[in-house]
């Protein structure tokens, strides 16, 4: 099936208790396209200024992600994030947002885009989700992912975004926020019963849970002894699982079994992204090494017996 993303396409400067890197590529729509290009060819919508070089461009190539849906606006600049970490690594400090040509993007699809089956609206400015949102109509499904930012800036519209979607993917401390609810399972609830069919709660180096209407699915985060950088954790993780999911033509978000797959993918791919600054390690990474820690997954969340003792 096919897989399109819209979503920030950036330059990073981050700095983390390990180190500190200007100017990296970056962005949400970066970050989903590469974890997702391991499962299926993705392409990305979104516009870039003219200091994005062909140079950043190939990083996406050879992965295999489809960049003519990437506009390059002449004098524009490209999105900007500015972050850092302390030592708890979950919670990211945004020091400073330059939207650049995203300020006044206006999204025309190409004709391939508009038919995508599989469709992923990752973190910017909900409006825009929204105007993608509304040109794909025939995707069968569709994920978003937000943030704090959004959540103060634009709450009515992300709301309505989420509305539009079958998967919301975002940190529990923004579903708590959005919905202004402390428990996280009433505050799922709540984003449920405005259309989606799942809601994902990413929480770090604690893991990821899923609720859906009638059940529940969590996983650990895989035990790292080495997380350099945690940017682009969260993309990574629905690359991973969006992009598996778009590698199953019959799967659909009511399939547990697949859900259940696509949730141990985004979180293997997750686990790859940290232990490099920016996108450094999940490109250098192969498909041998992602089957393998898929394995470890499987068995370290692997109950001892399949039914207590007696
Ligand atoms: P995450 O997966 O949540 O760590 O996302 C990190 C990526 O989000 C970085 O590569 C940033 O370029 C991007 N980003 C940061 N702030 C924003 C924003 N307000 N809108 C869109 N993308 C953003």
């Amino acid at each position: 099936m096919s897989l399109v993303v819209v979503g920030s396409i950036a330059f990073d400067s981050v700095r983390t208790p390990f180190g500190e890197r200007e100017r990296m590529l970056g962005g949400s729509a970066v970050h989903f396209s590469l974890a997702a290009s391991f499962f299926t060819p993705p392409r990305v919508v979104g516009p870039v200024g003219d200091d994005f070089g062909d140079r950043e461009l190939a990083v996406l190539h050879e992965r295999g992600v489809d960049t003519s849906d990437v506009e390059r606006i002449p004098d524009g600049r490209t999105f900007f994030w500015r972050g850092r970490y302390e030592f708890d690594l979950n919670t990211a400090h945004t020091e400073d947002t330059q939207l650049g040509v995203f300020g006044d993007f206006d999204p025309k699809l190409s004709a391939e885009a508009r038919a995508t089956d599989t469709l992923f609206l990752a973190n910017i400015q909900p409006d825009l989700q929204r105007a993608v949102r509304a040109q794909c109509g025939g995707a069968r499904l569709a994920g978003l992912d937000s943030m704090n930012l959004w959540i103060e800036a634009a709450r009515d519209s992300l709301l309505r975004a989420i509305g539009e979607v079958d998967l919301v993917f975002m940190n529990d401390a923004e579903v708590r926020m959005l919905t202004e609810e402390p428990n996280l399972v009433r505050a799922a609830r709540h984003l449920l019963d405005r259309g989606p069919r799942a809601v994902v709660a990413k929480q770090g180096e604690y893991g990821a849970a899923l609720f859906a209407r009638d059940r529940f699915f969590s996983l650990p985060a895989y035990p790292l002894e080495t997380v350099v950088d945690p940017t682009g954790a969260g993309d990574s993780f629905a690359g991973g699982f969006m992009g598996y999911l778009a590698s199953r033509p019959a799967a659909d978000v009511a399939d547990e079994a697949e859900v259940r797959r696509a949730m141990t993918y985004g979180s293997v791919l997750a686990s790859f992204n940290v232990e490099g600054f920016g996108t450094e390690r999940v490109v250098a990474l192969t498909r041998e090494e992602i089957d393998e820690r898929y394995e470890e997954f499987r068995s370290m969340t692997a109950l001892a017996g399949s039914s207590p003792a007696p």
